[in-house]
């Protein structure tokens, strides 16, 4: 198969995804008071409204609405007047009533997008040249979101001592209904994306976002956030729409975008071969590094959808949108653009700290004890050094980084100081103290003069016009300090006797 770059010249990818998040901060079941909880007993949090029993009839959970609508307001959708939910009829052990509770043509939130800043690798300028590149590369993909519908969860089903997955071929088959009625979100994008890394990217906002709002932990691994992704080829220049695979239940970023990679050169190969891609359903295996067949699509299924009579239509009022408008706290987006103006934060580290909320409230409450101006040291300390320790206190970062900013260790020495301080609550300028750290002129001197000494060449090259040799010489003190010297004062003390 051609590599994705080569492919992507010949031809365009349309891309859309759905994505499912379970409400994971909910108590309680969609239409039922049972507990929501993955770790209980198989079996037990159930009741004859989620087993299905005849008679039984559901209760919408007011709060999970409230969280679909905040998903909807944070992605801007419009939340729509009225909706109502769905019957979607299966035969599968999973589902005991023989039907989803699942949302129809009008969801609760419609008609959004999110905005992604793409830049560098996978970068790609529409044809119809409504998204262009800045001088960088980079460039804003308004991604247009159809709709986020609800829809109940099924039971979890093992499988014990058969062919995998393959109920005919499993001796036993076991089923928890514990998840079972467990409410999802569905989150529907038009097939605006290019690229397998808009595709990823496109996820990991999302996911941000969800996490800002708070209705999900989006546990990848656990399979809270999970994807299903679509992908269609078509010439460049062709507006017309090929036939389009389906990757199932992808649970990584990473085989997010590798799914589609493969899927992409699979079908180039096929039609580049004068075959025709199949509309079907396929499986991406990290193992083999390849896409398989499930099943293909021959005929619509007929899930004899109809309004489910037990649920009246839902009409928000104006006073229940704005009550989810009013719980919106502090998007992503929002918050790296306050960094950058409040502190001059660098973009790169603005958007990284803002991304993860707990990042984001530790670096706020860093900055309420340390100076303004040390900010970005503050930022570049939360960045690549905090993440790798177990607990330091606000104190010690803001500590570290004004030492960082005063010259006083450098990066190297920073991580030592870390060290010794992770657990404990101690302080680093304590700890600098008795490791005998801080660096004074003196003792970079030292270093310099027997630097100088043996490099006479360069000194000699430095003097007949050679500027460009400091660079050389800073790297040799460097080495000379074993990486704890600080290059500033390095390069400050150099030019001093060069020019001396
Ligand atoms: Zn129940």
């Amino acid at each position: 198969m051609r590599a994705l770059r080569e492919v992507l010249r010949d031809w365009e990818a349309v891309i859309g995804l759905e994505i499912h998040t379970e409400l994971t901060s909910l108590e309680t079941k969609m239409f039922c008071g049972c507990r929501i909880s993955h770790d209980d007993e198989p079996n037990t949090n159930v009741c004859p409204v989620c087993l299905g029993l005849p008679g039984a009839l559901p209760v919408p959970n007011e709060k999970a609405i409230e969280y679909i609508v905040m998903a909807g307001l944070a992605t801007n959708c419009d939340v729509m007047k009225r909706s109502m939910f769905y019957r979607k009829h299966y035969f599968y052990p999973d589902m005991a009533k023989n039907f989803q509770t699942t949302q129809g043509p009008v969801a609760f939130v419609m008609h959004g997008h999110l905005d992604l800043e793409v830049s560098g690798e996978g970068a790609d300028e529409r044809p119809d040249g409504t998204i262009t590149k800045a001088a960088d590369g980079s460039y804003v993909l308004p991604v247009k979101i159809l709709r986020i519908h609800m829809e109940e969860d099924a039971a979890k089903m093992v499988h014990v001592g058969g062919a995998e997955g393959r109920i005919g071929g499993a001796r036993e088959s076991l089923i928890d209904y514990n998840r079972c009625g467990t409410p999802l979100i569905e989150l529907v994008t038009e097939p605006d994306l290019r690229t397998p890394e808009e595709a990823r990217l496109f996820m990991e906002k999302l996911r941000q976002v969800f996490l800002a709002l708070g209705i999900s932990d989006c546990s990848l691994e656990r399979g809270s956030m999970r994807c299903d992704g679509n992908v269609s080829l078509r010439r460049r220049g062709s507006s017309e729409m090929g036939t389009k695979t389906e990757m199932k239940n992808i649970n990584s970023f990473k085989a997010l975008h590798d799914a589609l990679a493969y899927e992409i050169c699979r079908q180039a190969e096929v039609l580049e071969g004068g075959g025709r891609v199949l509309q079907e359903t396929r499986h991406w295996e990290p193992s083999r590094r390849k896409t398989v067949v499930m099943r293909v699509k021959e005929r619509n299924d007929d899930y004899r959808f109809f309004p489910d009579p037990d649920l009246m239509p839902f009409d928000l009022s104006d006073e229940f949108v704005e009550r989810c408008r009013r719980r919106l706290p502090e998007l992503p987006d929002a918050r790296r653009d306050r960094y950058v103006a409040t502190w001059g934060l660098r973009c790169r580290e603005a958007e990284l700290l803002a991304a993860d909320p707990q990042a984001a409230s530790l670096f706020e409450d860093v900055m309420g004890v340390a100076e303004p101006a040390e900010a970005q040291v503050v930022a570049n300390v939360m960045v690549n050094l905090v993440p790798s320790y177990g607990s330091l206190g606000v104190g010690q970062i803001a500590g570290i980084a004004r030492l960082l900013a005063a010259d006083d260790i450098t990066f190297v020495q920073a991580r030592e100081v870390l060290d010794a301080l992770d657990g404990t609550d101690d302080d680093p300028e304590e700890v600098v103290e008795a490791l005998g750290m801080r660096q004074s002129a003196d003792s970079l001197s030292l270093v310099v003069d027997e630097v100088l000494g043996r490099c006479e060449d360069q000194v000699r090259q430095y003097r007949s016009g050679n500027r460009k040799v400091v660079g050389y010489l800073v790297g040799q003190c460097m080495k000379a300090s074993a990486g704890a010297g600080n290059p500033k004062l390095f390069n400050q003390l150099l030019l001093e006797r060069l020019e001396g």
